[in-house]
């Protein structure tokens, strides 16, 4: 009987995990006892031409898990028991206004995440200004984008990850890629730059490991890790010596010019070369590829943008593209490959600690007037600029915040310095998280309540080139799980402020998002669901109804008032750490195939699990030896922050004076308990991408 009411439903969803966000079909095997789900590539995506990675093929799995979240808990005596949805909304309310009547609005805080759909980042933006009216308020995108973000917008007077569509890189006859792993972290968009090197193109990776990405590369240039900004010093004095720049460009789309030649008049390619562990043979080859190249195009990621330094790191390659006049054409153009699901439109729509819906600034009169006007509220009691993602933790940590909302992010494994975050979230007198897993973070919540997985989800998201993709649900909430967005609403409305959270749906949240963001630089005005769905997204910016929405930026000007891009001069600073005699490595860490940001799904799926069950000490075998390390043996890293025991991988692909280790894991295995806290002084990005350690056989 089974068997005759089995019936197989194919539907379309995209991946959750990286900023591709490739579709996907999901196939339901659907018979009376229960459902099997698979998952197969859509082989009309446009972007990916039906690739999915091994993330994606298995990305079902932990939507589908048994030991997923299903029911509102609250800690009673240490230990969580089940309640109702009734019953734990009565205890947050009672929590919240306690919180805030005896310490004010700003006691409480509210963490959100880059893999949130753009409906869910809205609301919960809003939610905080408006139910709370506290200030603070961040999301771990600040350790994703925010270095690129800042160096756009500083440059640029905006800030889109890629410039162009990703159609156009086999246009490129010259590409950079720094500090980015696409092989292993965006897999499925190789494909666009293995077809440019089949044109013709080369292509130039700058890392201090030969990562997977470099089996394309044409020069790999083995940087110490933290001298980036360094070497594109040496490369800009190359390209000014020998004439490879573009005086019309730079005469009519930019400002900073002479500044900058100023500046790099003074460069010793020598000292570059001392600095950066590249020699100046391998630079100027670079600077000449790129330089002579009729196109090119620069892409960074986090290895050039995790640093204290990494606002100026991408400014100076922005330089780079600026001086040869790379931009604004096919095949010219900048890029931040962006990690998390929507590492992009999760910094647009408002939950960042200055900004609000559509790129607006949180303390710039007119937005906020703008936004209040929007929400129905005096602008008045909007609050003003809070902290960014670590310096939040900071505040706890001092008790000047004593309740925490967290939707979908796990911050003791990604922030730096985890064991502060740690020492800090146990100090709070009230912890809600909002989770599909008992993460580790979960793990110390007061209340926990279940959220959705993707599958369930209707929303929105950005992908890595700013083309807005609608996703719809395809699968009911497992036991009493509820869609986040209306997790969120329905504290607004125990709080009283329902009002201003009336939504039935995804859609309408987006309706009245493209408002918001309208007139914004990051403008969603003239997108609609409907639209999206025809289209297989647009891009942003679509200002109107009827725009086709914007696939190219900086055809005919720059975002600043004036129209121009601005060159700044980049002085070399050296990472906060560098190695001593005690701390003699460099500790650098990233990511691997398998596994996703702090591994909450993909440890919860076994599949990607059972192939990369735990973190690696990769190291030289030359170092290795010098310490008397073995391959599969066990090591001690210490930094000034902590010591962690890892499995040792010799890796002849690593430069001797460096050492890299995955960031998916948390408790004793979380590399983040070494990492440095050090912060950019503009964006707050922490300096996840080097620390001084020290190593030991174990
Ligand atoms: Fe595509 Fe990224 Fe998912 Fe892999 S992880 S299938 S590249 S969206």
């Amino acid at each position: 009987q089974a068997a005759m009411a089995r019936r197989e439903i194919t539907t379309k969803t995209e991946c959750p995990y990286c900023s591709v966000q490739c579709t996907m079909n999901l196939h339901e095997e659907k018979s009376i006892m229960v459902s099997r789900y698979s998952v197969s590539p859509n082989k009309e995506d446009p972007v990916t031409d039906g690739r999915l990675c091994v993330k994606g093929l298995n990305a079902h799995v932990h939507a589908v898990d048994e030991g997923r979240l299903k029911y509102p808990m609250i800690r009673e005596k240490g230990k969580l028991i089940k309640v109702s949805w009734d019953a734990a909304l009565e205890k947050i309310r009672e929590q919240l206004q306690t919180l805030q009547r005896k310490y004010g609005n700003d006691s409480i805080g509210v963490y959100g995440g880059g893999s949130l759909t753009n409906e869910e980042c809205y609301v919960l933006g809003k939610f905080a200004r408006i139910a709370l009216q506290t200030k603070y308020i961040d999301y771990n995108g600040r350790f994703c984008m925010s270095a690129a973000a800042g160096a756009s917008n500083l440059t640029f007077g905006i800030d889109r990850g890629l410039s162009n569509p990703l159609t156009e890189v086999p246009l490129a006859k010259c590409i950079i890629l720094a500090g980015t792993n696409i092989a292993e972290c965006q897999p499925t968009i190789m494909q666009y730059f293995r077809k440019a090197r089949q044109e013709g193109c080369k292509i130039i990776v700058i890392d201090p490991r030969e990562t997977a990405t470099c089996s394309i590369a044409d020069l790999h240039l083995k940087v110490k890790p933290g001298y980036d900004a360094a070497l594109v010093n040496g490369m800009l004095k190359v390209i000014l010596d020998e004439g490879y720049t573009d005086p019309g460009f730079l005469e009519s789309r930019t400002n900073g010019y002479a500044e900058l030649v100023e500046h790099v008049n003074k460069i010793s390619l020598s000292e570059v070369a001392a600095l950066t562990g590249v020699s100046p043979q391998l630079i100027a080859e670079a600077a000449r590829m790129y330089g002579q190249a009729e196109t090119g195009m620069i892409f960074t990621a986090r290895g050039v943008e995790q640093h204290a330094s990494g606002v100026a790191n991408v400014r100076n390659f922005l330089n780079l593209v600026l001086v040869t006049g790379k931009i604004g054409k096919p095949g010219c153009g900048y890029g931040a490959i962006t990690g998390q699901a929507n590492g992009q439109g999760g910094r647009e729509h408002g939950q960042k600690a200055d900004q609000l819906p559509g790129y607006r600034l949180i303390e710039n009169p007119e937005h906020r007037a703008y936004i209040a006007k929007v929400w129905g509220v005096p602008e008045e009691e909007l609050p003003r600029k809070g902290v960014s993602a670590y310096e939040m933790m900071e505040a706890i940590d001092r008790g000047e915040i004593k309740g925490l909302i967290i939707l979908g992010s796990n911050p003791i494994v990604s922030n730096p310095n985890s064991h502060l975050v740690e020492r800090a979230l146990k100090k709070l007198k009230f912890l809600l998280v909002i989770d599909l897993f008992e993460s580790e973070t979960a793990r110390l919540a007061n209340i926990l309540l279940p959220g959705s997985a993707y599958l369930e989800d209707e929303g929105t998201m950005t992908q890595l080139e700013g083309r807005v993709l609608v996703r719809r649900a395809l699968k009911p909430l497992p036991g009493k799980a509820r869609l986040d967005w209306k997790i969120v609403c329905d504290i607004a409305s125990v709080l009283g402020k329902g009002k201003y959270f009336p939504y039935q749906s995804a859609e309408e949240i987006f309706n009245e998002l493209r408002v918001a963001s309208k007139g914004g630089k990051a403008d969603y005005y003239g997108m609609t669901y409907s639209l999206l769905e025809q289209q297989h997204g647009m891009f942003w910016p679509c200002p109107e109804e009827g725009h086709p929405g914007t696939p190219r930026m900086f055809e005919h000007r720059f975002e600043h008032d004036d129209g121009r891009a601005q060159l700044t001069p980049i002085e070399h600073q050296n990472p906060k750490e560098v190695a001593t005699r005690k701390y003699p490595y460099l500790l650098t860490t990233g990511r691997v195939l398998q596994h996703y940001l702090s591994g909450v799904q993909t440890r919860n799926t076994s599949e990607l699990n059972s192939k990369y069950p735990e973190p690696l000490l990769e190291i030289h075998p030359d170092s290795a030896d010098e310490i008397g390390l073995v391959n599969g043996g066990h090591a001690k890293v210490t930094s000034k922050r902590g010591t962690i025991r890892l499995k040792v991988k010799f890796s002849h692909k690593i430069r001797p004076d460096t050492v890299f280790v995955a960031f998916h894991w948390g408790d004793d295995q979380c590399i983040n308990r070494l990492t440095n806290p050090a912060l950019d002084p503009t964006c707050k990005m922490p300096e996840f991408k080097v620390c001084a350690v020290q190593i030991n056989p174990s």
